[in-house]
């Protein structure tokens, strides 16, 4: 039963009109005529001032409130609560106090979504301005010291100009890679995928990455227990840099003497597990989780002292790409023994192989 002012005004009057009859059958001699007539008058002369009364000066009210919440929030789950709640759905005011409460509990979540995107926003404005800063500012230290006068010394002119084209080089790798994690973030990228071999792509990731290897005196071994194909079915461009990105990770990170990567692949029941693993240093605990965000570097400043000079992007985009593919990346650490980072595509079928290896998905 809803309460409203028809039903109240209905109970007080006949309650009133009760006690007055009640009192007026004590008084000695009163007829049952009269006593009929008060208690009819005093019947609705109360009903009509109660009915008057709630309906103008507190349903009235209350309704309007009630349209009001009703205007600024439409959540379903709410009307299912009230609908569930007896009490709430027999007292108006219950039923608002409710609204309210769900309203600004509603309110606050969104407060604080809307304060986490501009903390992000913040830090990620941060973030990039300082990336970009380091190589603007090494190529436009070299530039200048070369119009300072270092340019007439042919050594000297040569050797700033390749550090000054290697800080813009840096500069066009991290730009390239902020416009990928803010495409792959907004869905503006699409998968293209293809049926190929994905042993084949780290043999040809590797041929390019063969210098750095050596030069780091990095050993990479590729799968050497089953040399057949591995076909997968995935976006052959995107995983060529999943590798890439990998593998220059394994070199940078990797141990500085003896150094040891593999690649190796293992055939699932749907899928194809890929590991690429290193004998490096190894990656904290506490980090594990937060190497896949974006600009995180286990250790900035030894980052950037060394060669192992990052942007901290290269573990984000790697995990967009596995993700936007419908599948994950796992990454396992241990401090001074090393790295793997696991990732699975889907497998192609035997059938779909023979019959067309490049077929667009
Ligand atoms: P970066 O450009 O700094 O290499 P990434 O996103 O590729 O950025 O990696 C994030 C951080 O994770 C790196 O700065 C490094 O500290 C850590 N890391 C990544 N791969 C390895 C690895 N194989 N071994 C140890 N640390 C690693």
């Amino acid at each position: 039963m809803d309460v409203n002012s028809r039903a109240t005004a209905f109970l007080l009057a006949a309650t009133i009109s009760l006690v007055t009859t009640a009192f007026l059958s004590l008084i000695e001699g009163t007829s049952s005529v009269a006593l009929l007539v008060a208690g009819a008058i005093s019947f609705s002369c109360t009903f009509l001032l109660c009915y008057l009364t709630l309906e103008f000066l507190i349903f009235k009210e209350i309704k309007d409130i009630h349209e009001v919440l009703n205007e600024l929030k439409n959540d379903e789950s709410f009307e299912d609560e009230i609908a569930q709640d007896s009490r709430a759905q027999i007292n108006p005011l219950k039923r608002i106090n409710q609204k309210i409460k769900s309203f600004a509990s509603n309110k606050q979540a969104e407060i604080e979504a809307l304060k986490r995107t501009n903390r992000f926003r913040r830090e990620f404005l941060a973030d990039v301005s300082h990336e970009l800063k380091t190589p603007i500012f090494a190529a436009q230290g070299f530039i200048y010291t070369l119009l300072e006068g270092a340019v007439d010394d042919k050594r000297i002119r040569m050797k700033f100009l390749k550090k000054a084209a290697k800080s813009l080089d840096g500069l066009d790798r991290l730009v390239k890679d902020l416009l990928t994690v803010s495409q792959m973030e907004i869905g503006a990228i699409t998968m293209q995928k293809e049926i190929f071999d994905i042993r084949a792509l780290a043999f040809e990731v590797l041929d390019q990455l063969e210098r750095k290897a050596s030069k780091q005196g990095t050993n990479i071994v590729i799968d050497e227990e089953n040399k057949n194909p591995v076909f997968v079915i995935a976006d052959k461009m995107r995983i060529n840099q999943v590798i890439t990105n990998l593998l220059e990770n394994a070199i940078k990170y990797g141990r500085e003497i003896e150094g040891f990567v593999q690649i190796s692949f293992r055939n699932k029941e749907d899928f194809i597990e890929v590991s690429v693993r290193d004998n490096g240093a190894g990656i904290p605990q506490e980090h594990l989780n937060r190497v896949f965000e974006r600009f995180f570097m286990v250790d900035k400043s030894r980052n950037k002292n060394t060669s192992k000079k990052g942007s901290g992007l290269g573990l984000s985009i790697v995990k967009h790409i596995i993700e936007a593919h419908g599948s994950e990346i796992q990454v396992e650490s241990k401090l001074g023994i090393g790295t793997v980072f696991t990732f699975y595509l889907e497998k192609a079928l035997k059938e779909k192989v023979k019959k067309e290896s490049v077929e667009e998905i």
